[in-house]
């Protein structure tokens, strides 16, 4: 008797097994990798069901991220591989001497930062070259510099001056001395493109997270939206507010990443290309956009407005929300961001609009 109800469970058994194996196979799994690219810890993850198809996604995503780094690296020692294959080096070299060749997507982010030059009466301007490198944020020793050579910095900088022809994917610098620095762009557009690689593999939720550079694509391995946070800029682990993201971008630009003080003054490496100096009226900015690289633009672009300016433009650019801190830390965003942004209180910040 015993034996026979031992002899009809096996099959039972067996095909629960079955069962169990064939849904474990179909499950929804994470892959998950980091890479140390342009100067951050970038982090991928992505989710699906074929563990191969995951980590080859990854890798391409990788080295597409690797290229646009290449393209756009402002600091190759001289005579190696990377100072040839930069195309930013190659244009900032033949500043005042030639239009250079260069590669599709250089001439996509030179057309986008041209763009919001105009649009931002020229608080936005990548040919801010000559004035980061007077300031040093790029190296160990950042200082202020002296008026005067401020002054002949600022002489040096205007997007008007950067000429660029798209049929012969060419760009210029019109004068010399003149130099390309793409830092407030590149982090953001190759996030884009890392991104949109993932999406040739068929891939359908994933998170990229370069160094506040946040790209959604999809909502999360839950089903929901993904949650976002929002550093606080004066508590190194602190946060100030959640913001929930569905395949869009979420870029920071913040005061606290790379700063000195000087006579109780903190200067950071966010410039306003007008004044010469660090712009003044924001600790942090985050721009939320369906474009990473656009974010990345904009997240630079509202942080040198000052917060009212900001607000405006952002209302009339359209296709973006804003989430700031203000120098005399108050909290604003644009108002779509209401009922769906959570406030954390505690930081010591005002925030009036959700009252
Ligand atoms: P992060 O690089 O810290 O993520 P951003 O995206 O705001 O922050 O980029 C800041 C970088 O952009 C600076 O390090 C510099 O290379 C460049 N930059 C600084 N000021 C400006 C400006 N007004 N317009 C365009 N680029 C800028
Ligand atoms: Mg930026």
């Amino acid at each position: 008797m015993k034996r026979r109800r031992l002899l009809l469970l096996i099959p039972l058994l067996l095909f629960l097994a079955i069962l169990v194996a064939s849904l474990y196979g179909r499950r929804s799994r994470e892959y998950a990798s980091d890479q140390f690219l342009m100067d951050t810890l970038i982090s991928i993850k992505v989710y699906g069901r074929d563990p191969k198809v995951l980590k080859s996604a990854v890798s391409a995503a990788y080295a597409e991220m690797h290229r646009i780094a290449e393209l756009v690296d402002g600091f190759p020692q001289p005579g190696t591989a990377a100072y040839n294959s930069s195309d930013v080096c190659r244009i900032n070299r033949q500043a005042g001497l030639q239009p250079v060749r260069v590669d599709p997507d250089v001439i996509a982010m030179l057309l986008l930062a041209k763009k919001y030059n105009e649009l931002s009466d020229g608080a936005f301007d990548v040919t801010v070259g000559p004035l980061m490198d007077l300031w040093g944020f790029g190296g160990d020793s950042p200082h202020i510099p002296p008026p005067e050579q401020i002054r002949s910095a600022l002489a040096l900088i205007g997007s008007r001056d950067l000429l660029l022809d798209s049929r012969q994917q060419t760009a210029f610098l019109r004068r010399r001395g003149m130099k390309l620095d793409l830092g407030a762009i590149a982090k953001g557009y190759a996030t884009e493109k890392a991104l949109q690689t993932l999406k040739k593999y068929g891939i359908r939720k994933a998170l990229i997270d370069a160094g506040g550079n946040i790209r959604v694509l999809g909502r999360n391995q839950h089903d929901t939206s993904w949650s976002i946070g929002i550093r606080d800029p004066r508590k190194p682990d602190g946060i100030v507010a959640i913001l929930p993201l569905e395949d869009a971008a979420a870029v920071t630009s913040g005061d606290y990443y790379r700063y000195f003080e000087a006579g109780g003054v903190r200067y950071h490496h966010i410039l306003d290309p007008r004044s010469g100096y660090p712009a003044t009226g924001n600790m942090t900015v985050t721009a939320i956009a369906a474009d990473a690289g656009l974010a990345d633009v904009f997240s630079t672009l509202f942080f040198v407005l000052p917060p009212h300016k900001a607000m405006e433009a952002a209302a009339r650019l359209g296709g973006v929300d804003i989430f700031l801190v203000t120098a005399n830390r108050r909290i604003l965003h644009t108002p779509s961001l209401k009922g769906r942004i959570e406030i954390l209180s505690g930081g010591g910040y005002h925030y009036e609009q959700g009252r």
